[in-house]
């Protein structure tokens, strides 16, 4: 058996589309949505992430600002300009790039981020939002994730969801979007012993550890959704998730690839979000 392959750059492509209907509907009453991305520093992949973002606006026809600043840019002129943009009605996302320069509190400074406007969905008004589900962004990979799930219609409430990975942009929430949509939700961290016992009876199984291959298919319950939230460059320049894809295909019922699965939904969240947050 071969798993069926989840596309998240075809699914990124029919919620983009979607949303840019939502965005010249906006522009034309007068209300154009707009983003501000704010980075520190000069760290090559935020840069590549940063640059992406704001191209991914311009695709959707929508306002973005990127506001940069030197590695020695210091807090509180950061916290100033953060300040600026929660006062102005043309911005309504902010989203300041990790990480930060080590002199910077990076929590404070996202807790700077007016919770409206917090399309990154980290601050802890929207984490505790997420938790007690009240309204609220959420943090954009974990929801790109859900959306996947939901366009391919593969089934959640009931079901094992087995979520590897504690992180606060994506483990944790995603296993609270996964229980609140009432599937049976086990987190599982670098203390968890027997991981394989976890992982084997998983009928969902999110894997976001940042350690290359190391979910392989021995590991996959027979027919299970594998979602790999991994991104990892091999000393050969090339991209691999958290999950040895070539052996997990062979197992599971449904499996993302890495390059080209949760990558793209996470800036398509971020534009979704971006969106609601002005309204659409
Ligand atoms: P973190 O380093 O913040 O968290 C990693 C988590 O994995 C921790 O909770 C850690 O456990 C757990 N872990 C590490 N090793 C093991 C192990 N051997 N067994 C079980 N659990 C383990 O990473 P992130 O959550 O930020 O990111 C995870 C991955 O997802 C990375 O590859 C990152 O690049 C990628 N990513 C991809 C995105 C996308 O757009 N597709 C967006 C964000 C991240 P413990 O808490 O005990 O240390």
């Amino acid at each position: 058996m071969s798993a069926s392959v989840i596309d998240g750059v075809a699914v990124s492509k029919v919620v983009r589309e979607k949303l840019a209907g939502q965005v010249a509907a906006l522009t034309a009453q007068g209300r154009p949505p707009g983003l501000a991305v704010v980075i520190v520093g000069d760290n090559p992949a935020s840069k590549v992430y940063v640059r992406n973002k704001v191209k991914a606006c311009g695709e959707i026809g929508m306002h973005s600002v990127l506001i940069e600043y030197p590695a020695d840019a210091s807090q509180a002129e950061v916290l100033a300009r953060v300040a600026a943009l929660n006062a102005d009605p043309a911005i309504h996302g902010i989203l300041v790039q990790l990480p930060l320069p080590a002199h910077f509190d990076a929590q404070h400074v996202l807790e700077s981020i007016a919770p409206e406007k917090d399309v990154d969905g980290f601050h802890v008004a929207n984490a505790g939002a997420l938790a007690t589900g009240l309204p609220g962004f959420w943090p954009c990979t974990p929801h790109g994730v859900m959306v996947m799930l939901d366009h391919y219609q593969l089934p959640i409430a009931g079901r094992e969801a087995v979520v590897i990975g504690r992180s606060n942009i994506v483990g944790k929430p995603q296993a609270l979007m996964l229980l609140a949509r009432d599937a049976t939700v086990t987190i599982c961290t670098s203390k968890t012993r027997d991981l394989a016992s976890h992982t084997r009876r998983a009928d969902i199984l999110v894997v976001a550890t940042g350690r290359p291959k190391m979910v392989g298919g021995d590991m996959v319950k027979p027919g299970a959704v594998v979602i790999d939230v991994g991104i990892n460059r091999l000393p050969d320049g090339k991209l691999c998730g958290d999950v040895d894809y070539d052996s997990a295909k062979q197992v599971a019922g449904w499996i993302t690839p890495v390059p080209g699965g949760v990558g793209p939904m996470t800036i398509t969240m971020l534009l979704a979000n971006t969106v609601k947050a002005a309204g659409g």
